[in-house]
């Protein structure tokens, strides 16, 4: 095998998303398909969750979503949380992409260019990233909500750990800028997904859980990253492997370079951390990884692999992220263009 082989269980993905639809309770579990699906390949992983019963997607800009409508087709509904960016109306309107309005100045864009077109709106509760702050809603709710919003909408900041205080905080806060208004609502990710009902509203907005990463906790795996073996060496004791002599040889040790790197997304803080897997055994990875390989010492090891895995059951996207200090969902988005992508299962 010469390239690295990056196995994305389709069926996985589509088992966490009604995983999280149950666990949505009466609210409508969407789906959060921004940045590629997490680097995972929107153009195949969206039509399998549309498959699955999924009818309301969210990406992060206008352009993403015309991509998701060329892989959907009509019918779905695609939100953009970026709102409606200067230069964007084409697109919006073209594809038939909702954009979540941030700001009265977003608001007032929208109206001009597109005079009747869907529109929904997002609310800073607290995070301080995007949305209306109290003041610029009651300067445009009249008219927004006369105007017929589809969807409002806000985010929770610390929605992975449980007991913070600022849930309640961002909640309550939402609540008082949406009560009453009679409009389908959205405050929760996999994360305030597991805060209970009380988050829940009418429409859900999972991602990384569907990609199999935490907080969701009883994900189904979605990923195999299998890196191929270039080349292997042995080298006596005393000899150093990689950039920079950071690693050592302390006994005669067979050494496996692998060929994928930190161009590939396999960052340069996993060096002296990580490990890869041969079938169920653990090997470490030594010296600095490179932009395009690593080593691996295989002396252990009973055979000779031509494959290692990097990601698989036994090491998660979270597992290799906190080996590396980093999270689960900057590991999978970071995953590169040169593996070979191979898709198992999907509805189709
Ligand atoms: C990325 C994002 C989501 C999905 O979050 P996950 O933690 O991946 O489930 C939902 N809503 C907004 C506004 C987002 O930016």
């Amino acid at each position: 095998m010469a390239q690295a082989v990056l196995s994305i269980d389709l069926d996985a993905i589509t088992r966490n998303w009604r995983a999280l639809s149950a666990l949505s309770g009466a609210a409508e579990a969407g789906a959060v398909v921004k940045a590629d699906c997490y680097g995972l390949g929107a153009g195949t992983v969206a039509p399998a969750l549309a498959a699955a019963g999924a009818r309301r997607f969210f990406v992060a800009e206008a352009h993403e979503g015309a991509a998701i409508r060329r892989a959907l087709g009509a019918g779905p509904e695609i939100f953009v949380f970026a709102g409606h960016m200067a230069g964007d109306a084409w697109v919006i309107g073209d594809a038939g992409l909702i954009p979540m309005l941030n700001s009265p100045d977003q608001w007032a864009r929208h109206r001009a260019a597109l005079p009747g077109h869907a529109f929904g709106l997002q609310f800073d509760s607290g995070m301080n990233r995007l949305g209306l702050e109290a003041a610029d809603w009651r300067a445009i709710s009249a008219e927004a909500l006369a105007a017929g919003p589809r969807l409002l909408m806000s985010h929770l900041a610390c929605a992975d750990e449980p007991g913070h205080e600022m849930n309640a905080r961002q909640l309550a806060a939402f609540r008082a800028m949406t009560d009453g208004t009679g409009v389908a609502r959205s405050l929760s990710a996999t994360g305030g997904i597991l805060l209970g009902p009380d988050y829940h509203f009418d429409v859900t907005r999972p991602g990384i859980g569907l990609y199999g990463g935490a907080p969701f906790a009883d994900a189904a795996p979605v990923v195999r990253l299998s890196l191929p073996v270039i080349q292997i060496r042995e080298i006596p004791a005393g000899e150093t492997v990689g950039y920079g002599n950071t690693w050592t040889a302390s006994r005669p040790s067979r050494i496996a370079t692998l060929g994928a790197g930190y161009a590939d997304g396999l960052i340069r803080a996993m060096t002296g951390k990580a490990q890869v897997w041969h079938g169920d055994t653990p090997c470490p990875l030594v010296g600095r990884v490179s932009m395009d390989s690593m080593g691996v010492d295989v002396t252990d090891l009973a055979d000779t692999p031509e494959t290692l895995d990097i990601l698989g059951p036994h090491q998660g996207v979270d597992a290799l992220a906190t080996m590396a200090g980093t999270i689960g969902y900057e590991v999978l988005t970071a995953l590169g263009h040169r593996y070979a992508r191979h898709y198992r299962g999907g509805a189709a």
